[in-house]
């Protein structure tokens, strides 16, 4: 196949995507991608879906997973790429991940009660269907029951970070969270950096053993995407870029609205040669 093309961020219904893992892979087959990355938040649970489906419809799968950090007071998003998702450790780190999310959401629910909205933990755990929960799956639930017109607006006005409803989750410390992705095999980067905009958060995660930037994503400028590729260039790093793709839980389906050349999939994978 000429110009093989990857997207190295997609979310499944294991989180909070709202396309099985099998239809990711569909999509990403319909869409002319010749390899993906399943990068779901605290989870590897739609992974052997997804490879298996890969198999079936000859897309190459890449296991991953993405993880949230505090540095310096912001959240900032870790994908390990090339995960070793069936390891003991790495599961149950994940499993912790995801009770203190269901603690966490608790919490969060009591606060919008408090708001004069009725909403109950029950109505994200059934929008979740077995997978891990978080705001987006609220989100959809607040927008359902007519307390917010549009996501959007669930997350500016309440339950965004920051705001009256918004409760912090446990998180792994980045220290943590880079070593725990090296130890699986996997490559660290940090995800969408540009919604961050902090390169002084960048350089500290470096120092940390940081490997990659997701320097291309969805809805941004050419300069910005040139930053973020100087920037890797200076400190020799690896570059990805992926949608973030959600299926229909954001605005649209952006799946392939990013596609990077297959040369980073094959540098991503001569780095983790080299790791072992
Ligand atoms: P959580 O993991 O529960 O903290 O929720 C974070 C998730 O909510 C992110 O992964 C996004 O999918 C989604 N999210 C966060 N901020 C926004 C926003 N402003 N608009 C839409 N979705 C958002
Ligand atoms: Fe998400
Ligand atoms: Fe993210
Ligand atoms: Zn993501």
């Amino acid at each position: 196949m000429k110009n093989k093309c990857a997207d190295l961020h997609i979310h499944t219904t294991a989180s909070d995507g709202t396309f099985s893992p099998r239809r990711v892979v569909r999509e990403a087959a319909k869409k002319g991608l010749h390899t993906i990355a399943i990068t779901d938040h605290d989870t590897v649970q739609g992974i052997p879906e997804a490879i298996q489906a890969g198999r079936d419809m000859n897309v190459e799968v890449i296991p991953g997973v993405e993880l949230a950090v505090d540095e310096r007071g912001s959240e900032v998003h870790i994908l390990g790429l090339f995960i070793d998702w069936e390891n003991k450790t790495l599961q149950d780190t994940l499993k912790n991940l995801s009770v203190q999310r269901v603690s966490r959401m608790k919490k969060i629910v009591c606060k919008l009660t408090q708001f004069g909205m009725n909403i109950k933990f029950e109505e994200i755990l059934g929008l979740a269907k077995g997978g891990i929960i978080g705001r987006l799956h609220l989100a959809h639930v607040m927008k359902k029951k007519g307390y917010v017109e549009s996501i959007a607006e669930a997350f500016n006005r309440h339950i965004g970070d920051r705001k009256a409803c918004y409760v912090p989750r446990y998180k792994l410390s980045s220290e943590e969270t880079i070593s725990l992705i090296h130890r699986m095999g996997g490559v660290s980067i940090i995800a969408h950096p540009m919604l961050l905009r902090r390169d002084d958060i960048i350089i500290d995660l470096i120092k940390k053993g940081l490997c990659g930037i997701e320097a291309f994503y969805n809805h941004q400028s050419k300069e910005t995407a040139e930053h973020y590729e100087k920037l890797a260039k200076d400190y020799g790093l690896l570059v990805t870029g992926g949608s973030d793709c959600h299926g229909e839980g954001k605005d649209r389906i952006l799946m392939g609205s990013v596609r990077i050349p297959y040369k980073y999939v094959e540098r991503l994978k001569e780095y983790r040669e080299s790791m072992e």
